[in-house]
């Protein structure tokens, strides 16, 4: 059996073309049932829901083969034990930098001053202000990361950004663009020695699929 650790929405629905140029279809709707185990119309695939931060801890430590998480994700869990075969240039998006429009971020930068960041990518923001040179207090938060700056939590966030309509509904503006992100296949290891010809073919089929987009 290969298990496939997916997160529900963005990169559940846009994981589907390449499932499918791979020969595997998912025969449930994640929106429409609460089952946690998908079947397959392959008999020896099956896709597991998890929760996108969840999905490197599973691949990690075995709970399923194969699974699909963001740059993101990967760079707060760290990468350790996960082989990380591609890209898949799926639910791209990028990590930035925002304040309140009325914050003077170019001159509290300039100034020295001791920033109160909120994220919920603590890792990713350290390291982005630490080379920066930029003193900062970092707030962890789980969610609702726009309203930090808004209630006076924080001076500044850094968060996933798409559209930026998000931000703008807040009366936030992007300040600084950390990282590109998109979706990245990982694999667990040891499954990879132990059931190489199924991973090796779904991994073949991704790669075949990806290359074919970036023709078209
Ligand atoms: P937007 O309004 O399109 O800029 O989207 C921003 C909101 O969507 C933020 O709350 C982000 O956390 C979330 N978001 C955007 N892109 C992604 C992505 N690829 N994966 C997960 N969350 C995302």
């Amino acid at each position: 059996m290969i298990t496939l650790a997916l997160s529900k929405g963005r990169i559940f629905d846009e994981t589907l073309p390449l499932l499918k140029a791979a020969g595997i279809e998912v025969l449930e709707d994640p929106e429409k049932s609460r089952k946690l185990i998908l079947t397959t119309n392959q008999p020896d695939v099956r896709v597991v829901l998890v929760r996108a931060t969840d999905v490197p801890t599973y691949v990690q430590y075995g709970g399923a083969d194969l699974g699909i998480t963001g740059k993101d994700t990967l760079l707060e869990h760290g990468g350790d034990g996960l082989y990380q075969p591609l890209d898949l240039q799926i639910a791209k998006c990028r990590i930035s930098v925002a304040v309140r429009s009325d914050f003077d971020y170019a001159s509290a930068v300039r100034q020295g001053s001791r920033l109160k960041v909120a994220t919920k990518y603590v890792a990713i923001a350290r390291e982005f202000f630490a080379a920066k040179g930029v003193h900062v207090d970092l707030i962890k938060l789980y969610g609702s990361m726009e309203l930090a700056p808004l209630t006076g939590l924080a001076d500044a966030i850094v968060d996933l950004v798409s559209t930026g309509n998000t931000l703008k509904a807040n009366q936030l503006v992007e300040v600084e663009h950390i990282m590109d992100i998109s979706s990245r296949l990982v694999v667990n290891q040891a499954a990879l020695k132990l059931k190489q010809a199924p991973i090796r073919k779904i991994i073949d089929a991704f790669a075949a699929a990806l290359a074919k987009q970036a023709q078209a």
